[in-house]
């Protein structure tokens, strides 16, 4: 009863409304075989709105202005590096070629390997991002025993980064210590890239909910502030989600500590970095067909079910 005081008191006080972190072995939901009904096929992914400068190499000076990111900055580490959109990064199809799409993994598996050079504490967040698509999602991340296609979770000095949805083979996500690692959302969010989500404010629409300032954007940033193509997105049932863990800060790619992105709707915090919102886990089950439900028992069900899930909330969060 303390514990769920305690929790309480967060979700009210702390304006956080992504799911928390932690629970206990009775909170965990069991998935039956009915639930985790992913269907098999290698459904695509577009990415053609990425632009041509998605594509390149990993770099050190990403690396280097990631590595002066601090719990107290601004922004998200992933806004800081050098890549599209600060931490979109596609490998090239041979000489100057370019993907136009990317898969689903199939049957929602997602093979997985982890640096060995991370801390425990380290490691162990990244568990938690895992243990939380585990959770809320039907995608299983398993350790790679072979399979052709997996992700490499590297701690390489070239800031946080991912390429978007499955390539074939193996495929990076860079997530640099300590700034990467630093919050369950970072890893959270490079992960999503991985899974096949873009940006939250690249929606097309998004210039009905947020307004861009271009005058604090630093220059030569303005790219990342792109939108995807309508006719070439789905929003998979979503609407429009300040709460996505896969939106950008207020703060992104400012050059005067300016607000560059500036909510339509008042009070709205952007960029939270705690947790999946509930759009982000709806839009993760719709792309990957997941039936199943949302929590209903524990302490995780009671959050879910009367915060996140609480009507005045709901227009903001789905
Ligand atoms: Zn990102």
């Amino acid at each position: 009863m303390e514990v769920l005081f305690l929790l309480w008191s967060f979700v009210l006080f702390s304006g956080v409304t992504a799911l928390p972190v932690d629970i206990d072995d009775t909170d965990v939901i069991i998935v039956d075989a009915g639930e985790n009904s992913i269907d098999g096929d290698d459904f695509a992914v577009d990415v053609s709105s990425l632009g041509p400068e998605a594509f390149g190499l990993p770099q050190n000076e990403s690396g280097d202005t990631v590595a002066e990111w601090t719990e107290s900055s601004l922004m998200n580490p992933e806004e800081m590096g050098g890549y599209a959109e600060g931490d979109i990064l596609m490998p090239q199809l041979g000489r100057n070629g370019m993907r136009e799409t990317t898969s689903r993994w199939s049957n929602g598996i997602i093979p997985y390997v982890i640096d060995t050079t991370y801390t425990k504490e380290q490691r162990d967040n990244i568990m938690r991002a895992i243990a939380d698509y585990h959770r809320l999602t039907c995608l299983r991340f398993v350790p790679h025993s072979g399979q052709t296609d997996y992700i490499l979770i590297k701690n390489t000095n070239t800031g946080c980064w991912s390429s978007v949805g499955r390539i074939g083979g193996r495929q990076e996500v860079n997530l640099q210590a300590p700034g990467c690692v630093s919050k369950k959302g970072t890893i959270l969010h490079e992960l999503l890239h991985a899974i096949g989500f873009l940006h939250e404010q690249s929606r097309p629409e998004r210039d009905d909910f947020v307004t861009i300032q271009y005058g604090n954007i630093k220059t030569g940033a303005e790219n990342n502030f792109k939108k995807a193509d309508a006719k070439r997105t789905y929003d998979y049932g979503v609407s429009y989600d300040y709460n996505s863990v896969m939106h950008y800060s207020e703060f992104a790619f400012s050059k005067n500590t300016q607000k560059t992105i500036v909510p339509k709707m008042k009070d709205m915090k952007l960029g939270q970095r705690e947790g999946l919102s509930r759009g982000d886990v709806k839009k993760v089950n719709n792309m990957y067909s997941c039936k199943k439900q949302e929590p209903t028992t524990g302490w995780v069900g009671q959050v879910w079910q009367n915060f996140m899930g609480s009507k005045t909330r709901r227009s903001v969060m789905i």
